[in-house]
């Protein structure tokens, strides 16, 4: 099941920064969930991060996404394979930018 942030929300700002896989954003009003990218936490640790350090017990499941811990999983498995590539992709940039800005070596002749 992915969590939801509702309106008791403080904005107190400490749980943006625990969540492993970035799904907490900051959106019109209070800190919002993205239900696509909470895996409850499932791989990397035993509990919600976010729930734990909530002051104000205010992360419930989210009713709309009710999943089963095999489903979490394979959206970790999946963020990982994502996050993998873009920095893969990111690696690569950077290796032809390096390419690029080197001076050609001088001529033998
Ligand atoms: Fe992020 Fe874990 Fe909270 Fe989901 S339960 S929003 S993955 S910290
Ligand atoms: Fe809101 Fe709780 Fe996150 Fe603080 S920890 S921003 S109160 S959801």
């Amino acid at each position: 099941m992915a969590l939801m942030i509702t309106d008791e929300c403080i904005n107190c700002d400490v749980c943006e920064p625990e969540c492993p896989n970035d799904a907490i954003y900051m959106g019109e009003e209070i800190y919002e969930i993205d239900p696509h990218k909470c895996t409850e936490c499932v791989g990397h640790f035993d509990e919600p991060q976010c729930v734990q350090i909530c002051p104000v017990a205010c992360i419930p499941v989210n009713p709309a996404h009710q999943e089963s811990r095999e489903t979490l999983w394979q959206k970790f498995e999946r963020l990982n394979a994502q996050k993998a590539a873009r920095e893969q992709a990111a690696r690569e940039q950077a290796a032809q930018a390096e390419g690029a800005a080197a001076p050609t070596p001088p001529s033998a002749s």
